[in-house]
Formats: structure tokens, C-alpha cells, sequence
């Protein structure tokens, strides 16, 4: 086990309206309505591949980030994973509701491409993976068995849209897959998240002219 640091950055949650933004007309997060979705007809399939252990898991500062090796095939198009981190709140809302905390799957293409794949949680049953993850904090090369996967439901129906990063730089085009399913945490875990980081979440953003699109399968 090796003890790590992570670089500090030069922005805050504090200071968000100062975050310089691109654009405005493709930004993350944002509501989801789901009576204004359209079905996704695309075969948009979602198989993810990830190695049981975690390589790192780091306070950047401004939240809680893990790392490990892993592959995806998002809608037939391939993937390599980048990291995990989380927001609380959580950052989607689905008409109006939000969630006490949400879960970023980071993914990039050979071309560049990014696609994060989002899960909120509720408040329920206790998920191990999330203290597995809390008692590594700031280490690598520990010895681990941590399946993200035990953070993600059996469930892949999701919303599909075009975003950003939402924090700095928001860069834009980025494909964004918000799982309609979401996952528990107990309030003691969600509070030991909180102790470290809150509000590290960016408001919604106006979805302009854009469609979300629903992927439901096996229908
Ligand atoms: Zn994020």
C-alpha cells in the first residue's frame, strides 16, 4: 500500500459562477423530464468490463475518485475506462427529484470521445463497495477486491443525451448515460461521504434545443 496525494486545482465550488463555460448550449448537468423523452431506437446497448481492484482512490479536493482498468462497449462503440468519482447531491435531477448522491462512470474513445454513465443513489440498504472504497482513501497499490460494479444496477435502461464535463473545463460533447435505476447507500455511509465532500455538485443547466433520448430494453 502506498500513500498518495492528488495535484490541487484552481477552481472551487464556491466560486461557480466563475467557472469559464464553452458554451452554453450543450452543458451538464440538467432535469430530466421523462414525459419530453423520445425512444431510443439505436441498438444502445451497454456491457462494461471492469477489473475487481481498484488501482487508486484519491480525495482530489473536491471529490472522493477511484481508478481502475477496465473496458466498455457503449452502443456498439468501444470504451476505455478513466476513473470514478462522486457528487452530492447528485447532480442529474429527474423531473425536479434529486438524489442525495451520484456516481460518475468516466469512459473515452481511441478518437477522444467521452461518455460517462451516471447512477444516483437513495438513501436505503447499505452498499459494501462504498466502504470498501472509504476505508482506501488516499492509497494506491493496496491490496483489493473492489467491483464498481456492485455500484451499478442489473438494470442499464437509461436517459441519453449530449453534455459536458461538470466541472472545469465543461468541455462539451460529451455523451452522457443517466441510469433510470438507481442504488442505495445507508444514511451513515452517505454521511461519511458527506464529511469529506458536499456540494460538489453544479445546478442543473438549460437543455436548450436538445432531445433526451429513453432507452428501455427488453420491452
Ligand atoms: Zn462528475
Amino acid at each position: 500500500m502506498k500513500k498518495i496525494k492528488f495535484n490541487a486545482v484552481d477552481w472551487n465550488y464556491e466560486k461557480k459562477e466563475e467557472w469559464v463555460c464553452p458554451s452554453h448550449q450543450y452543458q451538464s448537468p440538467i432535469d430530466i423530464v421523462n414525459n419530453d423523452t423520445l425512444p431510443m431506437n439505436d441498438d444502445g446497448d451497454i456491457i462494461l468490463r471492469y477489473r475487481k481492484k481498484a488501482n487508486a482512490i484519491v480525495n482530489t479536493g473536491y471529490c472522493i475518485q477511484g481508478y481502475l482498468n477496465g473496458v466498455a462497449s457503449i452502443n456498439n462503440r468501444k470504451f476505455e475506462f478513466q476513473q470514478f468519482h462522486f457528487h452530492a447531491k447528485g447532480e442529474h435531477t429527474i423531473d425536479g427529484k434529486d438524489f442525495p448522491l451520484e456516481l460518475h462512470l468516466v469512459h473515452q474513445s481511441e478518437s477522444g470521445k467521452m461518455a460517462v454513465i451516471a447512477v444516483h443513489f437513495e438513501v436505503g440498504a447499505a452498499n459494501s463497495t462504498i466502504d470498501d472504497i472509504l476505508s482506501h482513501l488516499d492509497e494506491s497499490e493496496f491490496d483489493n477486491h473492489i467491483n464498481l460494479l456492485n455500484l451499478v444496477p442489473k438494470n442499464l435502461d437509461y436517459y441519453h443525451y449530449l453534455g459536458s464535463l461538470t466541472t472545469p473545463p465543461l468541455t462539451e460533447n460529451v455523451e452522457w448515460y443517466v441510469l433510470i435505476e438507481s442504488m442505495t447507500l445507508s444514511e451513515k455511509q452517505l454521511q461519511r461521504m458527506t464529511e469529506i465532500h458536499k456540494d460538489n455538485y453544479r445546478e442543473t443547466q438549460d437543455l436548450g434545443a436538445r432531445k433526451v433520448l429513453k432507452k428501455v430494453f427488453n420491452q
